[in-house]
Formats: C-alpha cells, structure tokens, sequence
C-alpha cells in the first residue's frame, strides 16, 4: 500500500547518522524538504517562507508526505536528464530530494510488489506545470522500465500520443502557450515483470468554443496553425487552403496567429512523425485533415438576407470545398436546413457545426490512439494512471465550461480529502491507536449542491431544458433560487429589482466553491441551455471517472504557477498564497500533523536510538516494543507527544524526533 507514514518513517530509518546530520544543515539553507518537517509551526507565512527559499534555489519540489507540491520554474532546469532518472530509480522516496521521479518510481515499485493499481492526480492552475509533469512521469517509465524490441513500439506510440493530443487539444491562452482544453486520464498498463505493454486514454470535455472563438491574445487549437506553415504546398491546394493564417476568420479574432514561443512548423514536423508512429494510415490522415480544413472553410461561410429575410450562402467556394475535402453529403445537409433561417441564426447555426464536427473529431482521434495502444493480450495488468485535469478556474467571464470545470475540482478534492484521512485512519486503526480527527471542510455539501438528483444544478438545468421555449435565464434562475436558493453555498445576484426583472436580459448566480467565489454568466439560450446534456453527461463521466480513482492506489502532485509573466524566478507572494489556500495544502498538512508526524517499527526505532540508553545499549534482549517504552522513559517523551501501536511507535512531533537525534551530539 502507498503509505504515507510508512515512507516518512523510511526516510529516516534507511538513512545514515552522517546523511541525517546533513539533512539538519541542509534544512536552515533551503528550507525542508517535507512541510510535516517545519518546526511548530504551520502558518500560511512559514509554509510561503520556505517554498520561497527552495525556489529562489531552483528547488522547485517540496513534500507534504508523500504528496509533491511542484511551483513552475519557467525555466530548463538539470533535473531531469537520464542520469537523474537512473538515481531515482528504486531508491525509497525520502532518500533523495524531492522530484517527480520520486512519485513515479514510488507508484511503479509499490505496483510491481503489491501488484495493485495506482493513479497520480496532478492539479493546479492555468501554466502551473501539470502536462509538462505528466510527460515527464511518462519519459520516466519510458525510459527506466524494463522493455524488449517487441515492446518499443508501445512505449514510442505511448509518448508520441502527446504531441498529436497537443496538437488538436491545446492552444494559445493568456494564461498558458501550451495550454490543455481538455482533461485527459491516461491509463498506462503493464504487464508481471512491470514493463509497460499497452494504454488507454480518457478525454473530458474538450472546450470547443474556442474553434469558432478566441479571445484577445489566444489562439485556435494549434493543429490550424501547424497545417497552415507546416504542411506542404499540395497538401495545402489540395485542401483548398491558404498559408496565411490571416485569411481565416476562425483564426485571427484573437489577433496572434503568431506566437514567439511556438514554433507550428516544428511542431507540424513532430505531429505528422507521431501520426505514422501511432499507426494512421494514409488515408485516416486525408479524412482528418479534410476535416481540419473543412472548419477552416466553414469560418469563411458568409451569410446575407434573400426578399424573405431569409439567409442565403454569400459566395458557394467554401462549399465546394468542404464538400471536395470532407462529408460532401453531410455537410450539404446541413446546409440546407439552415437556410431558412435569419442570418444571426445562420450564422450561430454554422458556428454551432463547426464546434460539433471538431467535437466529435477530437472523440475519434482519441479513440483511434486507443486502437493503437490497446494491448490485446488477455494477461492481466496492472496500471498506473495519470490525471492531468484543468485545475480551477476564475475568469473575468465564466461560463458553463468554468462551471463544470471547477465543478470537477470539487470532485477531486473531496476525493483527496476521503482517501487521505481514509488511509490515515486505517493505519490508527490497524495499530489500535486512539485519535480525534481535526476538523477539516469537507466539500461534499458543494458537490451535492451541483449534481444531487432533482435538487442539484444540473437537475434543474435539464429540467428548464425540457421546456423549449418556455424556459429563459429568468426562469432557469428563479428555478435555482427556489430549490437551492437557502443553500449556503448558493447565492443569486438579480441586476435588477423585482419588478424591471422581465426587461433584463441577463442574470448570473454565484457558487461559494471550497477555492473561493465564483459568479456565473447564466444567459440560457446561449450558454446553459445548449449545455444540458453535456452537463449530465459531464457528470457522468465524472462519477466514473472518481469510481476508477477509488479503486486505485493514489499519489498527488499539486502544481503552482509563481507569477503571472510566466518570467523565471519570480516568486509572487500573493498569487502563491492564494494557491495555497484553495489546493487546500495547509488543510492537507494539517491533517498529516493532527495524527503523527512519524511512526515507526519498534525494532528498527530500537536499532538507531538504543545508544542513547543505558538500559538498551548495547543489546537488547526482550520484546522490542519493551525495549522502545524503556529508552523513551529514560529520554524524558512526555504523554502527548507519542503513542505506543501493536507493531509500531508513533511520534506525534517533528520537534520530538529532532531533539533525539540532537542526543547523540551532546
Ligand atoms: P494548462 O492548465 O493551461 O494546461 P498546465 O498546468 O498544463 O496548464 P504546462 O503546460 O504544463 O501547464 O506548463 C506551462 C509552461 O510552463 C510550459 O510550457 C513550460 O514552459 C513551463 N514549465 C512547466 N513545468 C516546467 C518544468 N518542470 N520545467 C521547466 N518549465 C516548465
Ligand atoms: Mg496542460
């Protein structure tokens, strides 16, 4: 089992005297290495002191346990040569300092002895690090697992899914040049001798607004970009396309179709390398790039009034287009039912097709790396999956992806704190050892506000939903108010007073999440209403999503982003700080020192410290357990700061250990 009190106490039990002592010196320069290590105290202002130490030393990871805090150093660090890797490889995760590798073999070793399943989550914000991580866990395994020239294969197409997922499913923001708009869980499987030999990949909701619109300084999904330059000069003609992004409507609202730090010839170079790697044929790669194209086209697609107010195609080329590069039926299809519409539907309508076709040939291409990594041998595996997930999220505007956005972190973190205190108290348990539980937030009261059945959000979302035309904001909102409207995690904002309410035209209501406060933009025929299904269905796979992490064993990386400017080290106290708050760290330690800060076997406790007894040393000849209570009498612990379990000694204190390994200098 992934045990944390097991690992801390592996720390000190496989450690030398001279590594301790070095430790201790090591620990006022840069700070400790595990925040369950900083003295009493376990202020917000001592947990930034010391992450800021460690950075300022390009120390970018710090425990909590066995949980990694990771703050982004935006810059290339030495860290993670193969060299580095071949160090963290089976060595017992407190011996070196701390590093993802550490994680990753932890996870990898406890997989292939228990022969268990495990997952690593890896939360934060926008551009905290959480997809440079997740790579860097999966170069780990690629490089430091067992593998034969048969399985090569799975491990290049395993590390090359990256770059194609990248390529359609991130982009641009202000926030992140790299940034994911999608979740993605990647099961990596492996066989008994702990060689990977296959995987699976979930995606959750990929933002498809952005194919139709960008903001001010983002961009479309890479892959538009990465065609235009990359792509050669038939490719191009005979997608009916031009180079210059420029000429794009879908491509230019955001006004940077060039970006400093991207390089889209490049990445084309690494895509189209990846796709014959990950087994797309020829001809899977003509339908997928029509498709590419065909939305490209799409976004040209002007619309003006005929004598009947009705919309007609300003100008048929794009048709052609489409119809020569993709579905030519459907695409004509749909084209024809537009066409009664006015032109602002039109217009809505055809954004609304560009948005589904993208959708669904992101689904595909997922499930076609799916085809290529499935390992279809019937042995059975074991996995350790990754969970690169958006992290929460307040904009200046948020929308329905905000809210099943940080709806998901909801679930995450009531997750964290459930299989946290669980496996705690399961050790107390195990070990008969009597403790009272610090009182934490337990967000589960938030989680039920949004998805319970018929009083949730989502509930009465797809309720106003089943009323076509009946149904507006208003009613949605007044809904809400008169289900969840006492909630104390739900507050209505009118803009307006009761009695102008019909002449508004837009209302939000407001979310007290367990990170903080976020105002929701709940324009119904817009926003909410199209969203409905996707809410339940988001739900959905959320809850199965949290049924395959229960059943796992996990590890946590929890990723801070340390400035706005994405500049190298600049560690900005404020924005860190609030980090802190609502990853919920200082909760996390808290409860890892509300029980005990170290545990340790009896005998093993008994051979590092019986020197500094008279009646232990040098041999002890009854029960270990007797041999520990009579060297802890004569070292003066106090009641509160220890307790005696069946196998083990449980320390309540940092300050006690420290002061016993004090004792063998005086
Ligand atoms: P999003 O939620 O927007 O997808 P993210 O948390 O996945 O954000 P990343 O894309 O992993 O963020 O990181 C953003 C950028 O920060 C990277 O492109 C890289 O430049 C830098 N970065 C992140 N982690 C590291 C690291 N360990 N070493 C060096 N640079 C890093
Ligand atoms: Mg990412």
């Amino acid at each position: 089992m992934f045990d944390y009190f097991y690992q801390i106490s592996g720390l000190v039990e496989d450690n030398t005297d001279a590594n301790m002592e070095g430790a201790l010196i090591a620990r006022d320069r840069v700070g400790v290495q595990d925040f369950v290590l900083l003295d009493s105290h376990t202020s917000e202002t001592s947990f930034l002191n010391n992450l800021r130490k460690r950075y300022q030393e390009n120390l970018i990871y710090t425990y909590i346990g066995t949980l990694l805090v990771s703050v982004n150093p935006y810059k290339e660090l030495d860290i993670y040569t193969v060299t580095q890797m071949q160090l963290y490889r089976g060595v017992n995760f407190f011996e070196l300092p701390p590093h993802l590798y550490a994680i990753a073999d932890n996870a990898y070793r406890v997989m292939c002895s228990e022969y268990n399943n495990h997952f690593i989550l890896i939360s934060g914000e926008s551009g905290a690090g959480k997809t440079e991580a997740s790579k860097k866990i999966l170069q780990y395994y690629a490089v430091t697992c067992p593998t034969t020239e048969q399985l090569q294969i799975v491990r290049d197409r395993l590390l090359l899914s990256n770059p194609v997922l990248e390529a359609f499913g991130n982009a641009k923001t202000l926030r992140n040049d790299n940034s994911s708009r999608f979740g993605k869980y990647m099961d990596i499987q492996f066989d008994f001798k702990g060689a990977p030999v296959g995987g699976h990949i979930l995606s959750y909701l990929i933002e498809k607004s952005r194919v139709v619109h960008q903001n001010h300084g983002e961009r479309n999904f890479h892959i538009f970009y990465q065609l235009l330059e990359g792509g050669d000069k038939d490719l191009l003609c005979w997608l009916g396309l031009e180079r210059n992004p420029q000429k794009y409507a879908y491509l230019i609202q955001g006004r940077c179709a060039k970006v400093f730090s991207i390089n889209d010839k490049n990445d084309w170079k690494i895509v189209r390398k990846a796709f014959s790697i990950i087994d797309f044929t020829e001809k899977d790669l003509e339908h997928l790039f029509g498709i590419v194209a065909s939305v490209l086209h799409l976004g040209n697609i002007q619309f003006e009034e005929d004598s009947n107010g009705h919309a007609i195609i300003r100008n048929g080329t794009q048709i052609k287009w489409i119809s020569k590069v993709s579905f030519p039926s459907q695409v004509v299809l749909v084209l024809q039912v537009l066409s009664p519409l006015n032109v602002d539907l039109a217009f809505y309508a055809r954004d609304a097709v560009a948005k589904a076709i993208y959708g669904r040939t992101f689904t595909w291409l997922v499930n076609k790396i799916n085809g290529s990594l499935a390992n279809k041998d019937s042995t059975r595996k074991t996995v350790i999956g990754l969970l690169d997930i958006y992290g929460f999220e307040v904009l200046d505007t948020n929308s329905f992806e905000q809210f099943c956005i940080n709806y998901c972190n909801e679930k995450l973190q009531q997750l964290l704190i459930e299989m946290t205190l669980k496996a705690e108290q399961e050790e107390y348990e195990l070990e008969g050892i009597e403790w009272e539980p610090i009182p934490y937030f337990n967000n589960k009261i938030i989680c039920d506000l949004v998805e319970q059945k018929h009083k949730g959000i989502i509930s009465i979302l797809d309720e106003e939903c089943l009323r076509p035309g009946e149904a507006t904001d208003l009613s949605f909102l007044e809904k809400l108010e008169e289900k969840v409207g006492d909630h104390a995690h739900f507050v209505t904002r009118k803009l307006a007073d009761q009695k102008t309410r019909k002449s508004i035209d837009w209302v939000d209501f407001r979310l007290l999440h367990y990170a903080g406060e976020v105002t929701y933009f709940a324009k119904l025929n817009k926003l909410f209403s199209m969203s409905s299904q996707v809410a339940t269905q988001f739900k959905n796979s959320l809850m199965s999503l949290i049924e395959i992490l229960m059943s796992k064993e996990p590890s946590y990386v929890r990723c801070i982003k340390p400035n706005e400017n994405k500049e190298p080290g600049k560690f900005d106290d404020f924005l860190i700080r609030h980090q802190v708050k609502y990853l919920g760290l200082m909760e996390h330690l808290r409860v890892r020192r509300a029980g005990f800060a170290y545990r340790r076997k009896y005998e093993l406790f008994l051979q590092r410290y019986k020197s500094l007894c008279p009646a232990t040393w040098p041999h002890w000849h009854g029960p270990a357990a007797e041999g520990v209570e009579r060297l802890i009498k004569h070292l003066g612990y106090k009641p509160e700061e220890y307790k005696l379990g069946r196998t083990k000694i449980f320390i309540r204190f940092p300050k006690t250990l420290f002061a016993t390994e004090d004792a063998f200098e005086i």
